[in-house]
């Protein structure tokens, strides 16, 4: 299986040189060159098997001829051992219908931990096999860094940067980043967003001397392997619900249109999803362009109660773009260019229809969210965090097409990881699991730093250096 990039200018890869590099030479992300498909069957088999073992079949289709199938079923099985839940991602039932997807029950208690903790032993086993050494730098809206951290701690080959936005992320999030002490681990605290956090982050690979000097990788959420790795839980809930003989709805709590674009995918891969819902907070660029066309950035980014979330350019995006013009990487290239200097493009017809086929989107202000956390605490006894709330507010307002289909609300942080949040909305402080009280008390390590790509150029120089 060899990968493209959405610009349409960049030669393409195998699988690992695509999850390695993260973002392609001309700017663009990499997709399949095309879609691998399960028949009907084939989903069907999935239902009742270990998790792990679907996870092997669905990356299986995706590092095609490159990792040998047994090289797969031990990388996903070591990766999902380090879940607290059996069935690594279970359906908890709400009402007739209504489904919460947990994605929390990994290390950090976020769905990060669903991609991260397999793309850890992925660069693991690519990186020993050539003999390499590589630096991760991370911009983390909050639980990227965190489960960017915990997976890649401690790996020989890999050095880890992770920036977080100063004063944005909540403590039990930052304190997975800070707590940490392997030597392979840096943590920035830049004085600025997450945006801005990205854009420093776009410059330093930008900078082709500089990414050279320090064999720099992203695992990001452009990361396709993340994709792949997201895809899997799309296919377990579904056949658990009646998939493919009856097709399911989704609500994604969305912000980098990364897990959403992985169901999307899911779809393509021949799964049948009826309608996605994008739900976003009130950082919503990526529910306007759903809805009405315009992928157009805010103003500014309101902080809010979903941190993971307040983000103003929803990067995934473009490879849903890609799909929608036909795969036309140059007039991709031309439009994310065009976005880039202006910060707005139109969506063209042709792929709005595509787009439209399954994509709704909503937008859910901060009043809603924390009326919804205590209504659904009151209507069905579930603790939800902010992010969680964000997708069943967006259920509530956009259904199935079909009233009949089920809809899967994915659940995609612990209540615990926001207990400001929670206890504000609903009056409940959150359990903490063992992951949040065993770092409560351990010192916090890191370094802040202006928002400038030049001051972390110098200070990644330094730490590989060191
Ligand atoms: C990252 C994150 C999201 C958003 O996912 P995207 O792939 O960026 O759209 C939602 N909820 C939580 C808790 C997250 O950490």
């Amino acid at each position: 299986m060899k990968y493209v990039s959405t610009r349409g200018e960049a030669p393409a890869v195998g699988f690992l040189d695509a999850v390695l590099s993260g973002l392609a030479p001309d700017g663009g992300l990499y997709v399949p060159e095309t879609w691998p498909t399960f028949s009907p069957e084939q989903i069907a088999r999935m239902a009742g098997r270990p998790y792990a073992e679907v996870a092997a079949q669905v990356i299986g289709a995706f590092a095609d001829g490159e990792l040998s199938d047994e090289v797969i079923a031990d990388v996903c099985s070591e990766a999902y051992a380090t879940f607290s839940h059996d069935a690594v991602t279970p359906l908890r039932q709400l009402a007739p219908g209504r489904f919460l997807l947990e994605l929390f029950h990994g290390p950090t208690l976020a769905f990060k931990d669903v991609a991260m903790q397999l793309l850890a032993r992925l660069y693991d086993h690519a990186l020993g096999r050539a003999g390499r050494t590589m630096t991760i730098v991370c911009a983390t809206s909050g639980d990227t860094g965190g489960a960017a951290v915990e997976a890649f701690r401690g790996r020989g080959n890999v050095r880890i940067v992770a920036m977080f936005p100063d004063g944005r992320i909540s403590e039990v999030q930052r304190r997975f980043m800070t707590t940490v002490t392997d030597g392979n681990v840096r943590t920035l605290s830049v004085a600025g967003d997450f945006d801005d956090c990205q854009a420093i982050l776009k410059s330093l690979f930008q900078d082709g001397q500089f990414a050279q000097a320090v064999d720099l990788s992203a695992v990001n959420s452009i990361n396709f392997a993340r994709i792949a790795a997201q895809a899997v839980y799309y296919f377990t809930s579904a056949v658990a619900l009646g998939a493919p003989h009856r097709p399911v709805s989704f609500v994604i709590p969305t912000g980098n249109f990364g897990d959403a674009f992985a169901g999307y995918v899911a779809s393509r891969m021949g799964l049948p999803v009826e309608r996605m819902v994008v739900a976003t907070n009130s950082n919503d660029i990526v529910a306007r362009a759903v809805e009405d066309g315009r992928y157009a950035k805010g103003a500014v980014t309101h902080a809010t109660q979903s941190p993971a979330m307040d983000i103003q350019v929803s990067s995934n995006f473009e490879r849903l773009y890609f799909e929608g013009v036909g795969r036309d990487g140059i007039e991709t290239g031309r439009a994310f260019r065009a976005f880039a200097a202006s910060g707005a493009i139109d969506v063209p017809p042709k792929a709005r229809a595509e787009i439209a086929r399954l994509f709704r989107g909503a937008a859910v202000d901060e009043a809603e969210t924390s009326r919804t956390i205590l209504a659904t605490l009151n209507a069905t006894g579930a603790l939800v965090d902010p992010h969680t709330a964000v997708a069943l507010a967006g259920a509530n307002r956009i259904g199935p097409a079909q009233p009949t289909t089920p809809v899967i609300v994915l659940s995609t942080a612990h209540p615990a990881k926001f207990p400001e949040a929670v206890l504000a909305a609903a009056g409940v402080t959150p359990e903490p699991p063992a992951a949040v009280t065993s770092q409560a008390s351990l010192p916090e390590r890191f370094d802040p730093i202006a928002a400038d790509a030049e001051a972390v150029k110098a200070y990644v120089r330094e730490f590989v250096k060191a």
